[in-house]
C-alpha cells in the first residue's frame, strides 16, 4: 500500500526524494492516538534513503541557492496559498495521527503553519538588507549566503507547525532541505511534499524521509554532505545527534526539553493565576514550553489551590474532534506508560496526588488524566525530569528570593510564567529568571521575530527572525578597499 485515507484525506506514504515518491521494502504502523487504530503503513526508511535524500537535496542545491530571494519567495509563497488551500485536510490528519485538537489545528496550528513560509519568504525578500560599514575607509558588505543541505529532525507533539517553522527560514536562506518527521506522527510531513510540489517547488529542493530515529535520523546526521542540523526533541537524542554531528563539525540548533516554572507571587490577580496555570494542560501536557511547575507565594497559596481545583474540576477531556473538548488523548501506549509511571514514582517517593493520577478509561487507553502531584519531596524526580504528560506539580516558597531559587533550580530553561499585579516586582523577578522566553501575566505569545530558544540544556541556540538566517545561512563579510579600482 502506497497511500492511506484518514477522514476522507488521502495521503501518499511513501518517502519523497528528488521529486519521486520512493518505497521501503519495510513499514512501520502509524497509530491514531484517538482510539488506537492503525491508520497508515508508512515506508520504513534506513541509510539507503537518507543518504539518497542528502544525495538529491545536495543536487538541487546549485540551482535553489542560485535564485534571488524574491525567486525564490515567490515560489513559498504559491507553497503557502497551497497550504492554506488544504487547512482542513492537514487539521484532520494532524489530529488522528497526534491526537492534538481538532479545533486548534484548524485555527491556530495550520494558519500558522502558512504563516512559517510566508514570514520568512518575506524577511529574505525584504529584511536581510546586507547592511555596510566602513573600517579606515574600506567597506564591510554582510551577507547571509545558502548553506547548503538542512537537515530537519522533529517531534510528534506539533510535526507539521515544528518542522515549517525551520522548513520556510531555510528555504528561504537558498538552502535545500531533507525532513525526518516523527515515527508517531509522520503523516503531514508527507502531505506537506505534495502539496510544495503541486505549488512548483523543485524537485529536492524539499524531501522528506521516514522512520525510526536510529534507522532514519541518525544517517542523516551523520553525512558529511549536510550543513546544518536542525534538532528538535529530547536532551538524550541531542547528546547522540551532537556526537554525531562533531564528526564532520556541523553546526545544529537544538531545541529540547523542559521543566518550566510558572511562578505566582502573592499580589497576582488570582483568577488570571489559575487560568495561566490551567493552561500548562494544555495538549494534554505535551507541550515543551509548558510551565508544569506551579511555584506559589504562600500568601496566596491556599486560595489559588482552592480555586485551581476547581477549575481542573471542570477540565472537558475527550475526543480531540470534538469541539468542546479541552483535553485529548496522550501521543502513544508507550508515551502513556512513561508518564503513569512517573506518576507511580512520585507516590513512592512519598508525593501526594492531589487529583488525576491515571488513565480515564472510560475514554480509552490513552486518556491519562489531567493530575496535580504535590508535596513531593525536594529534588525528587517528578520535581526535576520532565514528564511531558498532563502532570503538573505544585509547590510553595515564601520570599521572592526563594521562589527565584526554585524557578532556576533545574537543569532546564526554555521559558517561564511568571504572575504578578506589580510591574516593577515583575520585572525583578524575570531580571534573573533563567529562561530563553519569559511570559509575564501571558502565556504562549509568541511571535516569528522573537528569538526562540532554550537556556541551560534546553538547547544551543536561537530561531525566529534574524536568528534563524543566521542559522541556516553563511554569514559573510565581504572587505572592499577604497583603492585599486580602475
Ligand atoms: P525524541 O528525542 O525521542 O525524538 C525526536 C526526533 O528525533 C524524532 O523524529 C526521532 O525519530 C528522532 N531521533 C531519535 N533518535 C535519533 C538519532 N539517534 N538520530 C537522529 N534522530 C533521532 O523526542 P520526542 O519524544 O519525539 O519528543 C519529545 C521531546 O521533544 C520533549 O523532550 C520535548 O520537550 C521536546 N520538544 C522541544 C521543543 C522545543 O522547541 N524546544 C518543541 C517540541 C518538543
Amino acid at each position: 500500500m502506497s497511500t492511506a485515507t484518514v477522514a476522507g484525506v488521502t495521503v501518499d506514504t511513501r518517502h519523497w526524494i528528488g521529486g519521486q515518491r520512493v518505497a521501503s521494502a519495510d513499514t512501520f504502523d502509524s497509530v491514531s492516538p484517538i482510539d488506537g487504530t492503525v491508520i497508515a503503513q508508512v515506508s520504513r526508511g534506513g541509510r539507503a534513503e537518507a543518504d539518497a535524500a542528502v544525495a538529491a537535496a545536495k543536487a538541487a542545491f546549485p540551482a535553489w541557492a542560485k535564485l534571488s530571494p524574491q525567486e525564490r519567495g515567490a515560489i513559498l509563497h504559491k507553497v503557502a496559498d497551497n497550504i492554506e488551500a488544504h487547512i482542513e485536510e492537514l487539521a484532520q490528519l494532524e489530529t488522528h495521527d497526534n491526537g492534538s485538537l481538532l479545533r486548534s489545528h484548524r485555527r491556530g496550528v495550520m494558519p500558522r503553519v502558512v504563516m512559517n513560509i510566508r514570514y520568512f519568504a518575506d524577511y529574505a525578500m525584504n529584511d536581510l538588507k546586507h547592511p555596510e560599514f566602513e573600517t579606515r575607509g574600506h567597506t564591510n558588505h554582510v551577507t547571509w549566503d545558502p548553506s547548503g543541505v538542512a537537515v530537519i529532525i522533529t517531534p510528534w507533539n506539533a510535526p507539521l507547525m515544528l518542522a515549517t517553522w525551520r522548513i520556510g527560514p531555510a528555504l528561504a536562506s537558498g538552502d535545500t532541505v531533507v525532513l525526518k518527521p516523527p515515527e508517531w506522527a509522520p503523516l503531514t510531513a508527507s502531505y506537506f511534499a505534495q502539496l510544495a510540489h503541486e505549488a512548483g517547488l523543485p524537485a529536492g529542493v524539499f524531501n522528506v524521509v521516514q522512520g525510526f530515529g536510529v534507522e532514519a535520523g541518525a544517517p542523516l546526521t551523520e553525512n558529511p554532505d549536510v550543513s546544518r542540523i536542525c534538532f528538535t526533541g529530547s536532551v538524550p537524542t541531542a547528546k547522540t545527534v551532537a556526537r554525531a554531528a562533531a564528526e564532520n563539525l556541523i553546526p545544529c540548533s537544538f531545541e529540547l526539553g523542559g521543566k518550566s516554572p510558572t511562578v505566582i507571587l502573592d499580589d497576582a490577580d488570582l483568577d488570571l493565576a489559575v487560568e495561566l496555570a490551567i493552561e500548562q494542560y494544555d495538549n494534554a501536557g505535551q507541550v515543551c514550553l509548558a510551565g508544569t511547575r506551579l511555584l506559589v507565594q504562600k500568601g496566596i497559596a491556599e486560595a489559588f489551590a482552592a480555586k485551581f481545583a476547581e477549575r481542573a474540576a471542570q477540565i472537558k477531556q475527550g475526543d480531540p474532534r470534538d469541539e468542546e473538548t479541552q483535553i485529548g488523548p496522550n501521543i502513544h501506549l508507550k508515551h502513556v506508560e512513561r508518564v503513569t509511571g512517573f506518576i507511580e514514582r512520585a507516590k513512592n517517593d512519598g508525593a501526594t496526588i492531589a487529583y488525576g493520577g491515571e488513565v480515564n478509561s472510560a475514554l480509552g487507553t490513552h486518556y491519562i488524566k489531567p493530575t496535580l502531584v504535590i508535596d513531593a519531596p525536594a529534588g525528587s524526580e517528578i520535581l526535576t525530569q520532565e514528564v511531558f504528560g498532563p502532570v503538573l506539580t505544585m509547590q510553595t516558597f515564601d520570599t521572592d528570593e526563594e521562589g527565584l531559587a526554585l524557578a532556576n533550580g533545574t537543569e532546564f530553561g526554555l521559558a517561564a510564567c511568571v504572575v504578578s499585579g506589580n510591574r516593577e516586582r515583575a520585572e525583578a523577578f524575570t531580571k534573573f529568571l533563567v529562561a530563553g522566553t519569559i511570559w509575564v501575566n501571558c502565556f504562549f505569545v509568541r511571535d516569528l521575530s522573537a528569538p526562540f530558544g532554550g537556556s541551560k540544556r534546553s538547547g544551543i541556540g536561537r530561531e525566529g527572525g534574524l536568528w534563524s538566517f543566521d542559522f541556516y545561512a553563511d554569514v559573510k563579510n565581504t572587505v572592499f578597499a577604497p583603492n585599486g579600482w580602475k
